[in-house]
């Protein structure tokens, strides 16, 4: 069994796989076959060279050379001619030679002692499959899920894998496959947490619909999980993570869920403009106890490392005020129960709304940061639903009304003594760099794959021009 980084609860989605029933038909025109074969290897190519461009932005180069190892493969003169040998022997449908190549070729790569080889059989019947799908002008795979969801399949090609939405795929769990499969190469660095290869009792167990936690961390899968994360829970959580981090600065976002972020068991009411809704620091603050046992449990992990709480969804100072009141209040808790706690925990606020960016000069005296959650910034200040695709084109993510926002919020930050970072997605966004550096952004916030591009080109800034 294998695991990734990071963990999903979302409802299951077993994977749905448009299947190509293979039949062994004779011919009598066998060149005409073979050429079938080679029209449909020129169209897999064609589909190979853009799955290495999407991999390319998604997972970086190195994921991305799977497909370039594609190519090679379905260039192989054995694989070929194996193909065309079968035709010419048999008289048979080019379709049917492919199926048996593919069988020949991922038994012999199956039976080799090296691992490493042995996982090759997977590449082998996903060129396979493309070149049979681009014969009979069938689609590979049906991966198009309409909401967020945790995929449990018996197994995920490659390309399978790097078609998958990000946005909508959180997590999969695959029945068969090892670490040394491409595909678990691509979940690693398209950061989507994976578990595979845990049995063919999975399929059986799981029904679409149902909550699942995936953790890529332990490779835990638990089904229909119960209640709300206890405080135990989320300390021995966060006090890992802290201690993992060495001493590194840890900042841990409070519950932000609501709208985009649904969580079945939070049985949130139905709204109407969910975006403008009970949504993180509001559900917190209408359900105290979830977020006093969140408090307790963070606080409680703050001696194992350094500790950043930071607050989102944040519009005005009596916000701040009655978080400052529940945190004095869960660590006087701890206190009287001699509980210990790090008295330097450093807490902050995501600049998330025009309210909180237009104020920010309040709100920076009463923080030690800021971060610019710019995804939902963006959404509030242009009025567009991150959430509804028809208003994406109206979507500016460079819109100068955003842009000043930032701006106001790193200069207010400053005045009043506190650092501010950009969490969003515009924190990765490489034409801005030069610009975020410039009004004073102390940090970039970005996921792995995108660390070294964001670095080199920090690197490549004079500041001083
Ligand atoms: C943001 O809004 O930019 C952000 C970082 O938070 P999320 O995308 O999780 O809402
Ligand atoms: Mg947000």
């Amino acid at each position: 069994m294998l695991q990734f980084k990071g963990k999903g609860v979302y409802p299951a989605s077993l994977f749905k796989r448009q299947q190509v029933q293979v039949c062994r038909r004779q011919v009598k025109d066998t060149q005409a076959e073979i050429e079938r074969v080679k029209a449909a290897k020129q169209k897999a190519m064609q589909q190979l060279c853009g799955l290495y461009e999407k991999a390319l932005k998604e997972a970086g180069e190195e994921s991305a050379q799977i497909f370039e190892i594609h190519k090679m493969m379905l260039e192989d003169e054995d694989y070929s001619g194996s193909i065309q040998n079968i035709i010419n022997t048999q008289a048979v449908n080019g379709e049917y030679a492919v199926a048996v190549t593919a069988d020949n070729f991922s038994d012999m790569f199956g039976a080799m002692d090296d691992e490493y080889m042995q996982s090759r059989a997977a590449d082998v019947r996903d060129i396979s499959n493309r070149l049979i799908a681009c014969m009979t002008d069938t689609g590979c795979t049906n991966s198009s899920f309409t909401e967020k969801a945790v995929i449990i399949a018996d197994d995920l090609a490659p390309s399978e894998t790097a078609l998958l939405d990000k946005d909508k795929v959180l997590a999969f769990v695959t029945a068969s496959g090892s670490s040394n499969s491409h595909t678990a190469i691509l979940a690693a660095s398209m950061n989507i947490p994976a578990v595979v290869g845990v049995g063919k009792d999975i399929l059986q167990n799981v029904r679409d619909g149902q909550t699942v936690i995936v953790n890529g961390i332990t490779g835990q899968i638990t089904l229909e999980p119960e209640d709300y994360p206890s405080e135990e829970e989320q300390f021995k959580a966060y006090k890992s993570v802290l201690e993992n981090m060495a001493g590194k600065r840890v900042i841990i976002r409070t519950l932000d869920i609501g709208a985009d972020k649904q969580i079945d068991y939070f049985k949130l009411e139905k709204e109407d403009n969910p975006a403008l809704g009970l949504r993180a620091i509001r559900l917190c603050l209408t359900r105290p106890q979830i977020f006093e046992t969140q408090l307790r449990a963070l606080y409680r992990a703050s001696v194992y490392g350094k500790l950043g709480i930071m607050f989102p969804m944040i519009t005005s100072v009596k916000e701040l005020e009655r978080i400052d009141r529940l945190c004095s209040k869960v660590k006087k808790e701890l206190a009287d129960e001699g509980i210990p706690f790090a008295q330097t925990v450093e807490t902050g606020i995501m600049i998330e709304t025009p309210a909180a960016a237009m104020i920010s000069d309040r709100l920076a005296a009463m923080v030690d940061f800021f971060s610019v959650g710019t995804n939902d910034l963006t959404q509030y200040t242009l009025a567009c639903d991150r959430q509804n695709a028809a208003v994406e084109q109206f979507v500016d993510t460079h819109h100068e009304a955003v842009l000043r926002l930032i701006e106001l919020s790193a200069k207010n930050a400053h005045a009043g003594g506190s650092w501010i970072g950009i969490c969003g997605e515009l924190a990765a966004d490489l034409s801005l760099t030069e610009y975020f550096l410039r009004i004073g952004i102390d940090e970039l916030s970005v996921s792995p794959p995108f660390i070294l591009p964001l670095r080199d080109k920090i690197r490549s800034i004079d500041l001083s021009k």
